[in-house]
């Protein structure tokens, strides 16, 4: 077939794809538990997609092996726009952590932008003998040998977060891993675990209660939800420079017809401005992105940009890794 025949039978392909697009349910596969602060950002976001998208969205819950199973589900799915991956930061940790994933990060999706920024907090499971993050030091210190730090898996922002944390204060401790940060968190409160790095998403309505202790944001300025103002930074702490915000983004496998990935992006731009999602995402620490990384390709490219940034820290960080 001569090659303009090609390029006119894909783009009747690609228009047909829209003209139906969506007709049965689009599902969003969560790489972690539910409950937990992807999980809560996807429900968020399914909410708010529904009127621009049309139709029903369904979320599913693949969580395990640092997120990359849910990951690797999608990369593999049919290219029809009817599965989509809501991931976070992980899909760059984990590329710079895993030494073979079953997906390649940068060539098996299609990007379809850029949703939230949120901070990550570190806290301790209520029963903790110490109240701020002077007093954990030293509880840490004194405790060396027995102190259990939990994630959602190996690669994950958790798990990321916890080496950044050993490797800044030079103790290694035994990393606990579960399927998502909601299990995880259920054992804090337990006091089976010790403490934890996770997004605010997950950890505001815990500290606003008294539930777990919480010793630092690790943002460069106190946030301004009212049940996190009085949580110290990460630099207040005595951990200079320790920033980590954990950004989530939208994700179809490599293939999905292009008139579908812009009808994707522009339902995930009209979310992202829904008041509704604004105002839980926000209560949460979270922030909504309003700049150029809304674009499938300046996402892509900041992705690119994370996987570079964090493998050398990754590696700095690797002899605390189990
Ligand atoms: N917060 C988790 C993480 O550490 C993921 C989750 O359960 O949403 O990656």
């Amino acid at each position: 077939m001569p090659r303009s025949w090609i390029a006119v039978a894909t783009a009747l392909a690609s228009m047909s794809a829209l003209a139906d697009y969506p007709d049965k349910p689009v599902t969003i596969v969560v790489p972690f538990s539910a409950g937990g602060p992807t999980d809560k950002v996807a429900r968020d976001l399914a909410e708010a997609l529904r009127k621009p998208l049309g139709g029903t969205l369904i979320i599913d819950n693949v969580a395990g092996v640092g997120g990359t199973l849910g990951a690797a589900k999608v990369a593999k799915a049919s290219p029809d726009g009817y599965t989509l991956l809501l991931h976070h930061i992980g899909l760059a940790s984990a590329t710079a952590l895993y030494r073979s994933l079953p997906y390649k990060t940068l060539e098996d999706f299609e990007y379809l932008g850029m949703i939230n920024e949120v901070p990550m907090t570190l806290i301790g499971r209520p029963t903790l003998p110490a109240s701020n993050h002077a007093e954990l030091a030293k509880w840490l210190e004194a405790n060396k040998a027995g102190i259990n730090l939990a994630h959602a898996g190996i690669g994950s922002a958790s798990h990321l977060c916890g080496l950044m944390y050993q490797s800044a204060i030079k103790i290694d401790m035994t990393t606990v891993p579960y399927k998502g940060t909601a299990p995880a968190m259920n054992d804090l409160l337990g006091g089976q675990v010790d403490l934890m790095c996770d997004q605010t998403t997950n950890t505001t309505g815990q500290i606003e209660a008294g539930k777990v202790k919480a010793y630092a944001v690790m943002s460069p300025k106190r946030l301004t939800a009212p049940a996190l103002a009085k949580v110290p930074t990460a630099d207040e702490s005595g951990l200079k420079g320790f920033n980590l915000s954990v950004w989530h983004g939208l994700y179809a496998p490599k293939g999905t017809p292009k008139a579908v990935v812009e009808k994707l992006n522009a339902a995930l731009r009209s979310a992202l401005k829904d008041a509704d999602f604004h105002k839980r995402q926000e209560a949460l620490g979270a922030v909504i992105i309003a700049d150029a990384r809304l674009a499938p390709a300046e996402h892509k490219k900041f992705v690119e940009a994370e996987i570079a940034k964090l493998t050398p820290v990754i590696k700095a960080a690797g002899q605390y890794a189990d």
